[in-house]
C-alpha cells in the first residue's frame, strides 16, 4: 500500500503513442494517482524536470518511451546526475522489446530505471510504480539526512576551530590569551629541564599608565581602540619580535625567548620610545599614552616550578614601576623589600576576605580620659582579627595590606556600621557613652561612606554627636581639599572629629587652623618619654597651645604613667589616652574609676 502522500507526487508520461498515454493513466488512476504530466519530445521532458530543480523530491517518477522523439535516455539521466536529488528520479522506460542495448544500465549505482515491455501487465505496470515512488522516497530522505549531517559536521567543525581559537586567543585583540601565554612558558620550562643547559627568556609585562582613566572620560569603545592601535605600534616597534599576549584589560604580555635581559631592556627602551611619539586623537584631546614595564627572566639561576611564577614577577616588578612613577621600566629582583612586601600583602587578601565571610573582626574599646576631672571622655574603637588559631591580630599588621589591597573600605564601612549598633545596643543609662572610629586615609574616596553614616544614624536614632572620627594628619593633607568637604558634610549631621598622630608626620601646624576638627590628638611618639625628654615637653606645649588657639582640645596618647599625668596637666593638654588609664579591651570600663588626684 502506498500512503496517499505520495499518490500526489507528479507523474511525468513522455510518449507520443497516445494509445499508450491513456492505457497508463487508465492504469494509475486506478491505483489512485492522478498528478500527470506530459511531455512529447525531450525538450518538453527538459522543461518540465526544470520546474521541479528546487523540489525534485515532488517528482514521483518518469515513465518515458524509449523512442522519444528529441531525447536520449542517457543525455536525460546525465542532467539528472548533475542536479541535486535529480539522480533519485526513478525512470521507467517503455521499450519495444528488451533486448539489451549498450546505452540501457551504465548510468550509475544511484538511479532506479526499470526496462519496461510495451505490452505490460496493468500489476506490473502497478506494482513497479508502486515500488519505485517508495525506493525513491526512502534513498532520497536518506540523502537529505545525510546531507544534514554533514552541514552540521562542518558547521561543528568550524565552531570547534573557532572555540580552540577563542579558548588561546583574545577576542578584541586576537592576541594570544594569558593561558596561551602560560603555555609557550612551560614549554620553554620543560625544554630548559630536559636539556642540560638553559636558554634565557625573559617577559615583559606592560601595563598601559591611566587606562581606566580613558575608559571613564571616553569610554569602553574609545579604550578598546586605544588597545588596538598601542598593539600595532608595539608590535612596529619590535619587528613582531617575541610572543604578544593580552594578559588583563590593558596588560600585555611580551614573552621573548632566546633573549637576555639587557636585550629585553632595549625592546622595552623601544616600546617606551614608540609611544613617546605616539598621540591618541580623540575629537580636539590628543592624550599622551605611557606604559610601565616590569621584567622578568628565565634562566638557569632561577629555579622556576610554574609559568605563573613568572608572570606574577614580571607583574611585581610592573607595579614596582607604576609606584615608581609610571611610564618606566621596572626589572624584577626577588630581594626587593618592596616586593616582598606587596607578596605579604596579596597573603592578606584571603585572610581578610575570610574575616569578612566568616566574622572574625571585632573591636576593642580604650577610654579617653579628662585630665582635670578624670572622668572618661569617651572611648577609641580599635579593631582586632581573630585569626584561625584563636590567636588575636592587631590592626597593625592587616590595616596597611589592606589599604594596598583596596580591601581597607570594607574594613572602614563594617567599623562604623558596627560601632553604631553597639552605641545603639548599650542600655539606656550607658546613653552618653560616645566612641572615636578610626577612618583609613582613604576612607573619604569611598562614595558609600558618607550615605552609609547617615542611613546608620537614622536607622538607629543613635545622636551623631555620640561619634567622633579620628584620621590621620597625613591622611588628611594628601587629600586635601576632598577631606576637608567630606569633614564638613559629616560635621553637618553632628559627628565631631579629632585629628590623630599629630605631629608625627609634617607636623603642618599650617593645615591645622584649615581643618574643622574638634580635637588634636598629639602621636604618642612626644608623649611615651615626656617626662625625660625636654624637647618633647616643649613640642606638646607648642602644639597644645597651638590647638587651644584655635579652638581645639587636645589629647595625648600613650599616656603610661603618672608622672606624665602631672606634666600633661602642668601643660594643659585636655585629655589623655593611654595604658594608664586602660588598655584596650572588650569591654567598656565604668566612669568615675580614675580619681586622678589620687593616680597623682
Ligand atoms: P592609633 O589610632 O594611633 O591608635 C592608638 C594605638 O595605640 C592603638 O593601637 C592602641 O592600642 C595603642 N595604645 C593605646 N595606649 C597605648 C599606650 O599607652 N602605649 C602604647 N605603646 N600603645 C598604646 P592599635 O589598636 O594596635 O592600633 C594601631 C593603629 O591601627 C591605630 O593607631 C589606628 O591607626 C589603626 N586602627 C585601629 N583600629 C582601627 C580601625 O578600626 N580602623 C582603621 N582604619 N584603623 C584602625
Ligand atoms: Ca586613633
Ligand atoms: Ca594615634
Amino acid at each position: 500500500m502506498l500512503l496517499d502522500s505520495l499518490k500526489q507526487e507528479v507523474i511525468i508520461i513522455a510518449e507520443i503513442d497516445e494509445s499508450s498515454i491513456v492505457r497508463i493513466i487508465e492504469e494509475l488512476q486506478n491505483k489512485g494517482f492522478y498528478n500527470f504530466k506530459f511531455a512529447v519530445n525531450g525538450a518538453e521532458i527538459h522543461k518540465i524536470i526544470r520546474e521541479y530543480y528546487e523540489n525534485p523530491e515532488a517528482i514521483g517518477l518518469i515513465i518515458i518511451s524509449k523512442d522519444l522523439p528529441g531525447c536520449e535516455i542517457k543525455d536525460l539521466y546525465k542532467s539528472f546526475s548533475q542536479w541535486d536529488g535529480g539522480v533519485f528520479i526513478p525512470l521507467i522506460v517503455l521499450k519495444k522489446d528488451l533486448t539489451p542495448d549498450c546505452d540501457d544500465w551504465n548510468f550509475g549505482s544511484q538511479n532506479l530505471i526499470y526496462h519496461l515491455k510495451q505490452d505490460y501487465s496493468p500489476v506490473e505496470l502497478q506494482i513497479i510504480v508502486n515500488f519505485f515512488i517508495c525506493l525513491k522516497n526512502e534513498k532520497y530522505l536518506r540523502y537529505k539526512q545525510q546531507e544534514r549531517l554533514l552541514t552540521e559536521l562542518s558547521e561543528r567543525k568550524l565552531v570547534d576551530a573557532k572555540l580552540k581559537y577563542l579558548v588561546g586567543h583574545d577576542e578584541l585583540t586576537g592576541l594570544l590569551n594569558r593561558s596561551s601565554l602560560e603555555q609557550h612558558i612551560q614549554l620553554t620550562l620543560n625544554r630548559n629541564s630536559s636539556r642540560n643547559f638553559s636558554q634565557d627568556s625573559v617577559l615583559l609585562f606592560i601595563d598601559l599608565d591611566r587606562f581606566s582613566l580613558l575608559n571613564e572620560l571616553e569610554g569602553f569603545d574609545v579604550g578598546d581602540r586605544l588597545l588596538i592601535d598601542v598593539i600595532g605600534l608595539i608590535r612596529n616597534a619590535l619587528n613582531n619580535v617575541g610572543l604578544f599576549a593580552r594578559i588583563d584589560s590593558d596588560k600585555f604580555g611580551l614573552y621573548l625567548e632566546n633573549c637576555t635581559v639587557s636585550q629585553a631592556e632595549i625592546w622595552s627602551k623601544k616600546i617606551r620610545t614608540s609611544l613617546d611619539n605616539f598621540r591618541f586623537v580623540i575629537g580636539a584631546i590628543a592624550y599622551n599614552i605611557t606604559a610601565s614595564i616590569g621584567l622578568s627572566s628565565l634562566n638557569s639561576a632561577k629555579s622556576m616550578i610554574h609559568p605563573r611564577e613568572l608572570i606574577y614577577q614580571a607583574h611585581q616588578a610592573c607595579c614596582m614601576a607604576k609606584t615608581n612613577g609610571r611610564n618606566m621600566v621596572w626589572k624584577y629582583d626577588s630581594d626587593d623589600t618592596v616586593i616582598r612586601e606587596r607578596h605579604r600583602d596579596i597573603c592578606w587578601v584571603p585572610i581578610l576576605r575570610d574575616a569578612f565571610l566568616n566574622k572574625r573582626f571585632f573591636l576593642l574599646f580604650q577610654p579617653v580620659v579628662n585630665l582635670i576631672n578624670g572622668d572618661i571622655s569617651h572611648y577609641e574603637v580599635l579593631i582586632r582579627l581573630r585569626g584561625e588559631n584563636g590567636i588575636v591580630i592587631g590592626p597593625g599588621e592587616f590595616i596597611p595590606a589592606a589599604e594596598r589591597m583596596g580591601l581597607i573600605h570594607g574594613i572602614d564601612l563594617w567599623v562604623v556600621e558596627n560601632t553604631i549598633d553597639y552605641l545603639a545596643a548599650l542600655p539606656i543609662e550607658l546613653s552618653h557613652i560616645a566612641l572615636a572610629i578610626n577612618l583609613s586615609s582613604v576612607a573619604f574616596q569611598d562614595e558609600s561612606l558618607l550615605p552609609t553614616i547617615k542611613q546608620k544614624l537614622e536607622m538607629t536614632c543613635v545622636r551623631a554627636e555620640r561619634i567622633t572620627f579620628e584620621i590621620t594628619e597625613t591622611a588628611a593633607i594628601d587629600n586635601f581639599k576632598q577631606t576637608r568637604s567630606m569633614i564638613h558634610q559629616i560635621r553637618a549631621l553632628g559627628c565631631h572629629f579629632a585629628l590623630d598622630d599629630f605631629g608625627a608626620g609634617f607636623c603642618s601646624f599650617n593645615y591645622l587652623k584649615r581643618f574643622p576638627v574638634d580635637y588634636v590628638k598629639i602621636d604618642g611618639q612626644f608623649i611615651q618619654n615626656l617626662v625625660n625628654d625636654e624637647t618633647d615637653q616643649v613640642l606638646v606645649h607648642s602644639m597644645h597651645q597651638i590647638a587651644k588657639k584655635l579652638g581645639k582640645k587636645t589629647i595625648a596618647e600613650f599616656v603610661e604613667c603618672p608622672k606624665t599625668i602631672k606634666l600633661l596637666r602642668e601643660i594643659g593638654v585636655n585629655y589623655g589616652q593611654g595604658y594608664i588609664f586602660g588598655k584596650p579591651s572588650e569591654q567598656l570600663m565604668e566612669q568615675n574609676i580614675f580619681q586622678i588626684n589620687d593616680v597623682l
